[in-house]
């Protein structure tokens, strides 16, 4: 990893205006961005990929002719122990993860899309990353509504 201080804010909107393209018209995706975060320290890149796996998965999760929307947001946060940070989350309006199935999401390789569609690697690779930073995943999911995925990040990342 090659970790730098990185600006929240000015990754998502870079990273959103390159996924745009990849996002059919019929999906209305919406920034939502919160002043005055603080910086966090980490490897830009693959902060970018952990935004990339999420925002894919909002649209795999909408379907192939569906309309839905998919907002990304960033917050300020400050943890229990009074520590300040960034939370980053990513909601949409798909189809939600099915309760027999939210344990193992993360697993690698788990996918519920059809061979050369998914490799099951996405979510594992964000789990990876949020972890070597010190921070959080978690998601909160009703099936038929929508799945928000919530990405907390500690300013001082430890430096993996
Ligand atoms: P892949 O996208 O290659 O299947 P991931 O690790 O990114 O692998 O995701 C694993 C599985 O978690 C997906 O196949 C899907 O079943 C479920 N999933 C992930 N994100 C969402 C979401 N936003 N809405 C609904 N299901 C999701
Ligand atoms: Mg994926």
């Amino acid at each position: 990893a090659n970790p730098e201080v990185v600006d929240i804010n000015r990754l998502v909107h870079e990273t959103l205006a390159f996924l745009r393209q990849n996002i059919p018209r019929r999906i209305y995706l919406e920034e939502n961005l919160s002043e005055n975060l603080p910086a966090v320290y980490a490897d830009r890149l693959q902060l970018e990929q952990l935004l990339i796996n999420l925002v894919v998965n909002a649209r795999d999760a909408i379907g192939e002719d569906a309309e839905g929307s998919i907002r990304v947001t960033t917050a300020k946060a400050t943890f229990l122990d009074g520590t300040q940070g960034v939370v980053l989350t990513v909601s949409d309006t798909g189809r939600g993860i099915p309760e027999a199935i939210q344990e193992r999401i993360f697993d690698p390789f788990f996918t519920t899309k059809e061979p050369g569609k998914g490799t099951g690697l996405g979510l594992s690779t964000v789990y990876g990353v949020v972890k070597r930073l010190g921070g959080t995943v978690t998601f909160h999911s009703r099936p038929g509504q929508g799945t928000a995925f919530f990405v907390t990040l500690p300013v001082h990342a430890s430096r993996t």
